[in-house]
């Protein structure tokens, strides 16, 4: 039985950086994937939230807990619904213009409604498998800068997992990736489209070698990591022809699966 209490861990990573973690695999195991990583920056003026998450459970009470008098910011990093899922709970949320027409309609997440989980009645009570839409979208665009007082974030446009993903960047060197670099399950688009993923990481590996940053904060399991997830990414990405043959049908996500020493990737 899913439970409210304690559904969101929440972590005191630094004292301006909290990592708020839920199990995407008590949602649904069939995303093959286990954690979902929101975080939340405290500056001194201002506080910004990275995603929402699956919305299975009220979000915004833990997070005003832990925002006090500070004004809120509510980002997401894509609009994937597990990225999004609690964006009603909050006065606006911003995302990157090219996914700010997406956010802004009801949507539909029947796809869980044959979860092995428990998470029907628990959806089905509180929007019969639809996210309402939040109250106000504002779109972000490259080079967006935010002053939390204090800390500065800076937005990346990293698009290939999804045409609006952005990445965060701060002036205290964390990198925040969104689904554009993790380990586990990496979500990725058509072959033919891989040059823009590459792209986006090379953009990222970029970051590392001008100093800017030093930690990885990926959305999905593992954090902090370094710079060799983009390595190994960019590695795992651009060899996807030698494991080709091993690809499997996965019937639920509608998608290959392929395996290497690093990743599983979902395309
Ligand atoms: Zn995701």
């Amino acid at each position: 039985m899913l439970n409210a209490e304690n559904w969101y861990e929440i972590i005191e990573h630094k004292n301006y950086l909290f990592v708020i973690r839920e199990k995407l695999e008590e949602v649904d195991p069939r995303f093959l994937t286990i954690y979902t990583n929101m975080y939340l920056i405290l500056g001194s003026q201002k506080a910004l939230l990275i995603d929402t998450g699956c919305g299975l459970f009220p979000l915004k009470p833990i997070i005003d807990k832990l925002v006090e008098n500070r004004e809120l910011l509510v980002f997401n990093t894509h609009s994937h619904f597990d990225h999004r899922g609690a964006n009603e709970e909050f006065d606006s949320i911003y995302i990157h213009e090219s996914e700010a027409k997406n956010a802004s309609m009801p949507f539909d997440i029947s796809i869980l409604k044959d979860s092995p989980k428990d998470v029907v009645n628990i959806y089905n009570d509180k929007n019969s498998f639809k996210y309402p839409p939040p109250k106000e979208v504002k779109s972000l665009k490259e080079g967006d800068k935010f002053d939390l007082g204090g800390i500065a974030v800076e937005v990346i446009h990293t698009p290939g997992h999804s045409i609006g993903s952005i990445s965060l960047l701060t002036n205290k060197g964390e990198l925040f990736t969104g689904d554009t670099a993790h380990y586990g399950s990496m979500y990725l688009p058509k072959r033919k489209q891989f040059p823009i993923i590459l792209n986006s990481i090379l953009k990222l590996k970029d970051l590392f070698d001008a100093n800017k940053v030093q930690e990885i904060y990926p959305s999905h399991e593992r954090y902090p990591v370094g710079r060799e997830l983009l390595d190994d990414l960019y590695s795992g990405i651009s060899n996807i022809e030698k494991i080709w043959d091993t690809k499997q049908k996965d019937r639920f996500l509608h998608a290959w699966i392929l395996e290497d020493s690093n990743f599983k990737y979902v395309i």
